[in-house]
């Protein structure tokens, strides 16, 4: 078993890994910026390394930094939580040249996943549906015509480095197509320094089904069922369920088969997230994540199972802690994801939370890194907690968030904690009834 952690990260998902490791008996080290000389993960860290100034770049980005903090620490592992370096495959390649751990998949499944060409390419072979579309990049407009015109108007133009929803350019006709693909490279050409896109059937109303998978990198994996995380605005999750109201358990069972076996034979090894559009019971992978995702918490809610306690096992070379066979679902849950934002503009509110009150009682989790006068900075991203409810079925699950989100107060920023608590009173959400693009109209007052 590794013996002590340095978590890479920042916020509550910082605060999660620590609190996986102190039940693990594992000691922990926290690095931080400047901006977080008083964040709660350096307070209940065993020990704590500043790493630079405020922006991630100088900080949580700087790979040489964050080595150093290791050997002066004498930390054997890093957990890189998600965002920041937790998919840099450079990252996972120069720990390894320390002799140190990273609690995570393998450099080159890393880089295989973060190029979108060559990540559909390997689910495709590895037998899970994908979007129909181009075989590869396109760089020719007659043949990218001929595309169009073989799956049918409207498609999809995206760039093989996107992420983050950037990159991507819907063509309703042969002449849209001709244009998008010009724009798409050029902004792909700006924003990523590659330029090679790719063309994908447009769904035009689908869900956001996502898999959890866990391998050992010998051949063995398992799936956790799968979240919707359908509540979108601008291609960011909003509000994440599992199980997906929209799934019966034989497609569960189903879906989930085909991800795991793929995962089996690619060898993968830990957390993984292979993700999905649904539409008219088909599914079409988009991505996979080769990391914990922020939403982990509603998987965990339905199967017991701690995804971080499992990430150190399998980093450690202890295996999986249970079989498919082991793994039983149960209830119903639901995250809200706590930004400090204005409810309806989505503007950042950074600043210092003047009273903090968490909810509690029977099936209501918080993970959030902040306290009374907390001071909220206003380098990294909004996400400042996250509200997660479990009951034993959606009815049950839903009145107990409603009563959750009557009980929070946090006062003196703007948060989205408004939203949520109309949410959970909108008819459509009561019966599980939206799609990716449900949340966008309702915002602007068509819902
Ligand atoms: P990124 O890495 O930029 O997040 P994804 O491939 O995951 O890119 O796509 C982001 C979002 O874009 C999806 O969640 C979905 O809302 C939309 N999207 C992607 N591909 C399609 C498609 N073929 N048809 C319709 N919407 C799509």
């Amino acid at each position: 078993m590794v013996k002590k952690v340095l978590i890479a990260n920042r916020g509550e998902i910082a605060l999660r890994v620590l609190r996986a490791c102190k039940e693990l008996g594992i000691s922990t080290v926290a690095v931080h910026s400047t901006a977080d000389n008083a964040a709660m993960h350096v307070r209940l860290a065993d020990e704590s390394v500043c790493i630079g100034p405020p922006p991630s770049r100088d900080s949580y980005l700087n790979i040489p930094s964050i080595v150093a903090a290791c050997e002066i620490s004498g930390a054997d592992a890093v957990h890189p939580g998600y965002g920041f370096l937790s998919e840099n495959a450079r990252f996972a390649d120069i720990l390894d040249a320390h002799g140190l751990t990273f609690i995570g998949p393998t450099a080159e499944h890393i880089r295989v996943m973060g190029d979108k060409i060559e990540a559909k390419r390997t689910a495709k072979r590895l037998g899970i549906p994908v979007v129909p579309g181009s075989a590869g990049a396109v760089t020719d407009d007659a043949e990218a015509l001929k595309i169009g015109d073989e799956i049918g108007f409207p498609v999809l133009v995206k760039a093989s480095a996107g992420g983050g929803g950037r990159g991507m350019k819907v063509a309703r006709s042969r002449d849209d197509l001709v244009v998008a693909l010009q724009t798409a490279r050029a902004e792909a050409g700006a924003a990523f320094g590659d330029d090679a896109v790719y063309i994908e059937k447009y769904l035009e109303k689908p869900r956001h089904i996502e898999v959890q998978v866990f391998g050992d990198g010998a051949g063995n994996a398992i799936h956790l069922g799968e979240r919707d995380c359908s509540l979108q605005r601008r291609h960011q999750k909003v509000w994440e369920e599992a199980n997906s109201p929209a799934l019966s358990p034989e497609q569960r069972r189903r879906i989930g088969e085909i991800c795991s076996n793929a995962m089996a034979e690619l060898r993968y090894r830990g957390a993984g997230t292979i993700e999905f559009l649904y539409e008219n019971d088909e599914f079409y992978f988009i991505e996979m994540n080769t990391r914990l995702q922020v939403e982990h918490p509603v998987t965990e809610a339905i199967t017991g199972m701690d995804l971080v306690h499992e990430q150190i096992r399998v980093a450690s070379g202890e295996g999986l802690s249970a079989t498919q066979d082991e793994i039983v679902f149960s209830g119903h849950a639901i995250e809200c994801r706590i930004n400090a934002e204005d409810p309806r503009t989505f503007a950042p509110s950074p600043g210092k939370i003047s009273y903090y009150h968490a909810p509690g009682g029977l099936g209501v989790r918080v993970d959030s890194g902040v306290y009374q006068g907390y001071s909220i900075p206003p380098f990294y991203d909004s996400l400042i907690g996250k509200l997660i409810v479990h009951g034993r079925n959606r009815t049950e699950c839903m009145m107990r968030l409603r009563r959750a989100l009557d009980e929070i107060v946090v006062d003196g920023v703007k948060t989205t904690l408004p939203l949520f608590r109309d949410l959970v009173d909108n008819p459509d959400i009561g019966a599980g009834n939206y799609d990716i693009h449900w949340l966008e109209k309702y915002l602007a007052g068509g819902t």
